[in-house]
């Protein structure tokens, strides 16, 4: 195989014209898909697959938060146990990580991720200073550790420094963990340029945004002055998760957050929201409206009993969404999905709820993820299509969850009965990192990982 050109010649590949047979991908020298064309021959130089398919972008992830798992599901004896007993865990946490730690886990997380199937992450970034809010002697030393762990495993990055300026919409001051978070707006620009500039040098492919937090910790000033200052980069923020959140906002400002925000920013296709987990009928339809992506992260709202997304109302009114792993207590693109569609069916008491009539579920459900999550990562991905980058993924179709499946069926099997085992290689921009289920540098990044958390659990 040329160093040049790269190509791969899949059996079956899902493309923007549906299946088509005996499809040879041709990837230039920058990762990017020069040229797609069923039923050809496989040829000598090429790497050849069963099925071949788009791979998800990962919208919404805190990586450092992959180390916490199992480090909070013991019950509260101080009573009902929430969101917000849960965060106080997550700030204890993240108060005792050093930069090490953080690249270490950040490059496990993303490992995961693309042995599961994504080829692309959005990771919204929040730890920024010392243990008590002294920044490091490089203002930007925690964006560079997230950036180098994304350089090693060839991931996609789009690097979101997370602006974080209060502790609630009263403007009380920070506390405790939070203090790692914050900045004014002034010191923000200069992260965030500093957080541009890493994420540009990890490769050609990578990307930058901006993440107001939540409306709770940056005041209505500063939300439209970052609108302002970063236009034309990726927005995101976090949105509507919470019922008291929710609450906080309308007692402040008279408003729920989400028509809060729909009614004082232009909230438009550069915009996430993630979560919205909670709005009104109305809220729905003004957010499908507005060309906005809804980012949902289902495994960890279920995990941290956020509540129910109305998929079945969004989605009627043509809302787009993209998924996230957020928390990554489990990462998996296709459990996401499961996940999300298993909620409408558990509180409609119904089946097949995420599509439309005679169409599969899996297929539609990844379809929206795909259009969704390159739009919110400001990726030109998400299609096998000639100038896209080359994000793809292999499915192994001898995978138990996958025999004798073909066409949607196969993503109807690896969305409701199957996992990354069945995922077999993984492209990031035409980095073949992904192999036989395993990335390429799984052992030493598990070696490392492994020992950063022996050291993490020592000092929780
Ligand atoms: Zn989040």
């Amino acid at each position: 195989m040329s160093e040049a050109m790269k190509s791969v010649f899949a059996r079956k590949a899902l493309t923007p014209n549906g299946w088509e047979n005996d499809v040879l991908v041709r990837i230039d020298a920058e990762g990017r898909i020069a040229s797609i064309v069923p039923k050809s021959e496989a040829g000598s130089d090429v790497y050849v697959v069963d099925a071949l398919l788009p791979a998800q972008a990962n919208l919404h992830s805190h990586t450092f938060q992959r180390a916490m798992a199992g480090l909070s599901e013991a019950r509260s004896p101080a009573g009902r146990d929430s969101f917000w007993t849960w965060r106080e865990i997550m700030y204890r946490f993240l108060d005792i990580l050093d930069p090490e730690d953080i690249e270490a886990i950040a490059a496990f997380a993303f490992v995961e991720m693309l042995e599961s199937g994504y080829s692309s992450v959005a990771e919204f970034h929040y730890v920024h200073h010392q243990p008590g809010g002294q920044p490091y002697a490089q203002l930007g030393e925690l964006s560079d550790r997230v950036a180098a762990a994304a350089s090693a495993t060839g991931i996609g990055l789009t690097l979101l420094p997370v602006a974080y300026a209060q502790g609630g919409v009263d403007g009380r001051a920070l506390a405790g963990g939070q203090l790692r978070f914050g900045n004014d707006f002034d010191r923000y620009v200069k992260l965030a340029q500093a957080a541009e500039k890493a994420a540009k040098s990890v490769n050609p492919d990578a990307g930058f945004g901006v993440a107001p937090h939540s409306i709770r910790a940056v005041n209505e000033r500063d939300l439209k002055a970052l609108e302002q200052q970063f236009r034309g980069t990726p927005f995101h923020i976090h949105i509507a998760e919470q019922i008291p959140e929710i609450e906080e906002v309308q007692a402040a400002y008279g408003q729920r957050s989400m028509s809060w925000l729909l009614d004082h920013l232009p909230v438009n296709e550069r915009w996430c929201l993630i979560h919205s987990t909670h709005m009104t009928p109305e809220e729905t339809q003004r957010v499908a409206a507005s060309s906005a992506v809804v980012g949902l992260c289902p495994i960890t709202e279920a995990n941290l009993g956020d509540g129910i997304f109305n998929g079945v109302n969004y989605l009627a009114s043509g809302g787009l969404f993209g998924t996230g792993s957020d928390s990554n207590i489990r990462i998996s693109p296709s459990e996401e999905l499961r996940q999300l569609e298993y909620s409408q069916r558990l509180r409609d008491v119904s089946r097949v709820t995420l599509t439309a009539e005679g169409k599969s579920c899996g297929r539609t459900l990844y379809d929206t993820a795909l259009a969704g999550g390159a739009q919110a990562l400001g990726r030109n991905s998400g299609s096998l299509a000639p100038g896209k980058w080359a994000d793809m993924i292999a499915l192994d179709i001898e995978n138990a969850a996958l025999l004798g499946l073909a066409g949607d069926r196969l993503l109807d099997g690896w969305i409701f009965a199957g996992d990354r085992q069945a995922v077999s290689d993984v492209w990031s921009a035409g980095r073949h990192v992904v192999h036989e289920g395993r990335h390429r540098d799984r052992t030493a990044i598990f070696k490392t990982y492994k020992a950063r958390l022996a050291s993490i659990l020592e000092r929780v």
